[in-house]
């Protein structure tokens, strides 16, 4: 966890979107600039295939900054990250890597076990089990009468899905139609 609390750390600098300017000029004038263009690319089809699917289940799509979301959410999110970057985190087969950006996906639910989206199924869990109505926030298994919110997190090409119980539920429903 430690280097996760780091990044949360450097992820609340005031001067956070000037460390990242910084960062990507430095990788232009290393000519790596096209590492920087496919990151955006990874970032842009990350944003069309959720908002394909927020059309599809009738969800909203909500913009949160990092520290909007609970701390368990982003640390969980950081710590698999982290784990990534680190070459800690277990891949599915295509062993996607930090340096060729791609969509890529985590869950709150499997820490540490990062896949490319055609793996999307190897973050599943058997519909209506036990673990999959697992609020990740509190551990409670909600009842099959209760609601259980199904949420993706991202930031660039990274999601990390989460599931959680109606009292952890920290974003607000749209407005009654
Ligand atoms: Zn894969
Ligand atoms: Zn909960």
């Amino acid at each position: 966890m430690s280097l996760a609390i780091t990044l949360d750390d450097l992820l609340h600098r005031p001067d956070l979107g000037d460390i990242v300017k910084d960062i990507h000029t430095r990788i232009h004038d290393a000519g790596h600039g096209w590492i920087l263009d496919q990151a955006a690319a990874a970032t842009r089809d990350t944003n069309n295939t959720l908002t394909a699917a927020a059309a599809a289940t009738g969800s909203n799509l909500l913009t949160l900054r990092l520290p909007e979301h609970p701390d368990w959410v982003r640390l969980g999110f950081l710590d698999t990250i982290a784990r990534w970057v680190t070459g800690q985190a277990a891949t599915c087969t295509h062993n996607p890597h930090p340096a060729r950006p791609q969509p890529i996906l985590t869950a709150a639910w499997k820490p540490g076990l990062v896949v490319c989206s055609a793996c999307a199924h190897l973050l599943q869990l058997p519909k209506g089990s036990a673990r999959d109505r697992t609020c990740d926030g509190c551990g409670v298994i909600v009842p099959g009468s209760g609601t259980i919110w199904s949420t993706a997190v991202t930031h660039g090409g990274l999601v990390y899905q989460v599931g959680v119980c109606e009292p952890c539920r920290y974003w607000p429903l749209p407005a009654a139609a």
